[in-house]
């Protein structure tokens, strides 16, 4: 099956969650070696459904993403969504962009509006692009041919200071625009993303919602990645993280557990997918498939 939402119309309720790892382009010739020789391979024997790839902060990586994105294609036969944002570009170029894309096979994008640059600040939408993800929703839906992905946020947008229910609401406009599936940003406790889950389908939204799980690797890593993404670290964590300050591998295996056990609720919650944030890594995210029996 060439789009995703073809493979969760497939999938069964009740039976196991369609699994996607995410990769970042490194930044280096030898990252992309190591990321083609080793890591892919190794993640693949896992049996993921499809991969993701990101699209560098501001437009950095636009021809890094092509290039990888076909390649996940091509040379491995993983399907890929690729990620892309509004940040830098006039419609022109998203349009031109998107056909290459379209031209290399890919059929799958997740639609993001970006962060501003530097990743802090107020986001300025270029002139003649576009101000939020829901008009290059828009935009792809015109094109046609593509499923297409959204963000979501199960403890609101962190720039969205009316409250995440507003943000909710902007998030069903955006599937109202044609967005066939949600992925999650990462979060912790399980109770904000059965709550998000839940308020949505309130709101009438069918469509997957995807969850997006970080095996935590280290307890600095995790907690710089939280306060530029706004994800709540609870209380009870960020006490477990401080027992492994400078301790990464103590803190990489305690995290295989969390992720495991928060993994292992949302199955039994009937979660459709499951989002591994891998950070081209491949043992946590193994171990915790290995872990829920979905390896191999
Ligand atoms: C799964 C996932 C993958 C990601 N991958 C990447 C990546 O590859 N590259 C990258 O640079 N970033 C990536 N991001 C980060 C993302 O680009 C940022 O979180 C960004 O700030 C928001 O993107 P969005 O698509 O949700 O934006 P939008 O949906 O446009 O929302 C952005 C903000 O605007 C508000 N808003 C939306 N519509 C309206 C409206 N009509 N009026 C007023 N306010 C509105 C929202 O409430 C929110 O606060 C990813 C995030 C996730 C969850």
């Amino acid at each position: 099956m060439k789009l995703i939402r073809d493979i969760h119309a497939a999938r069964q309720p009740g039976s196991k969650p369609v699994i996607s790892f995410e990769f970042f382009p490194p930044k280096t010739e030898e990252g992309e070696k190591t990321l083609f020789e080793k890591t892919v391979p190794a993640l693949l024997k896992l049996n993921p459904h499809y991969c993701s790839v990101t699209y560098g902060a501001g437009g950095s990586t636009r021809e890094k993403t092509l290039g990888i994105a076909q390649r996940m294609q091509d040379e491995f036969g993983l399907l890929t969504l690729m990620h892309l944002t509004c940040v830098n570009a006039t419609k022109e170029e998203i349009r031109s962009v998107v056909a290459d894309a379209k031209s290399r096979g890919i059929d799958n994008i997740l639609a993001l509006r970006g962060d501003p640059p530097g990743g802090t600040g107020e986001f300025k939408a270029t002139e003649g692009g576009f101000e939020y993800s829901h008009q290059l929703v828009s935009f792809l839906k015109e094109l046609g041919g593509f499923s297409i992905g959204t963000a979501g946020f199960p403890e609101g947008h962190i720039a969205c200071k009316e409250g995440r229910e507003v943000d909710w609401s902007r998030l069903k406009a955006k599937i109202d625009c044609g967005a066939d599936f949600v992925v999650t940003q990462l979060f912790f406790d399980n109770t904000d993303f059965l709550y998000f889950r839940d308020y949505l389908a309130k709101l009438g939204v069918t469509v997957p919602i995807i969850a997006g799980v970080l095996p935590i690797m280290g307890a600095g890593q995790i907690q710089r990645f939280c306060q530029l993404c706004g994800a709540k670290i609870p209380a009870s964590l960020l006490a477990r993280l401080n027992e492994f300050s400078g301790d990464d591998e103590g803190c990489a295996k305690f995290g295989v557990e969390f992720a495991t056990r928060q993994c292992e609720e949302l199955i039994r919650e009937g979660v459709p997918g499951i989002h591994f944030y891998t950070l081209n890594k491949v043992p946590s995210t193994a171990a915790i498939m290995g872990n829920l029996g979905l390896a191999g």
